[in-house]
């Protein structure tokens, strides 16, 4: 089915098209692992993967305005289980879950199941996780959220389709900051700050948008006045003088 999507998400480029190509050629994978660092817009892509899942429209999926797309926003659409916002993911949530998602029907074409913070998850659950992830119910697809693998049982990931979400480069960063009312080298210090990661920008910026604002132009002041300069000049003259003592005959 040739499908239209409109996911407002920026960055990821190539992985956003992989995700779409996937619902529009009904390939979807059994599990999907989301990780990478936290305010890349991991839980924003799979808001919009979820929506467009469900969405009744062939255009601009998700459309916002379907029945399914309302429900789905709400988190009350029938065949769309969430865990892990607002609950921990103790062994006994993590097996309700299972159970709720195994004994459920299907009411209209698959069901979907997102675990967010899967890195919090521990051994027991992992293994009653494990199960799952061998047999999966039928006509179901995983999400399973991290902003590590690290402590994740290489058992879990080897049954993944992994997806790595990466900081945003300077012009992603660049082009998102379009939505935001801020002068050149404002922006210029946001994106020098979050190092790619919207989320962490966004953080910053809506701590106090005016405070924020005065503290790039105190960076930007600092940065490009004569402090730099000395500051610049002292390290080159301590690394000299370390080199000097820990290589003697470096003057000869
Ligand atoms: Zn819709």
């Amino acid at each position: 089915m040739s499908y239209q999507y409109k996911w407002p998400i920026y960055g990821h480029k190539n992985l956003l098209k992989f995700l779409q190509e996937t619902i529009s050629q009904d390939k979807l994978a059994n599990t999907y692992l989301f990780y990478g660092p936290r305010g890349l817009g991991k839980k924003l892509t799979v808001k919009y993967f979820a929506q467009s899942i469900f969405c009744e429209h062939q255009e601009n999926r998700p459309c916002g305005e379907c029945q399914s797309c309302r429900m789905t926003a709400k988190n009350s659409f029938l065949d769309l289980y969430t865990l892990g916002k607002d609950q921990d993911l103790s062994v006994e949530n993590i097996r309700e879950f299972l159970h709720k998602l195994s004994m459920s029907h299907v009411s209209g074409e698959k069901k979907l199941a997102i675990i967010y913070g899967i890195d919090s998850i521990n051994l027991y659950g992992a293994n009653a996780l494990l199960k799952t992830l061998e047999e999966p119910p039928r006509n179901t697809t995983i999400i399973l959220v991290a902003d590590s693998i690290v402590n994740l049982p290489a058992t879990v990931i080897s049954r993944c389709q992994m997806l790595k979400f990466r900081p945003l480069t300077s012009d992603d960063m660049k082009e998102w900051l379009e939505n935001f009312d801020l002068a050149a080298k404002e922006k210029q210090t946001v994106i020098n700050l979050s190092f790619g990661r919207p989320g962490i920008a966004l953080t910053m910026m809506e701590d106090d948008l005016e405070n924020f604002k005065k503290s790039c132009n105190f960076i930007i002041k600092l940065l490009s006045g004569s402090t730099f300069y000395f500051m610049q000049k002292s390290i080159n003259g301590l690394l000299f003088l370390k080199k000097k003592i820990l290589d003697p005959s470096f003057m000869n």
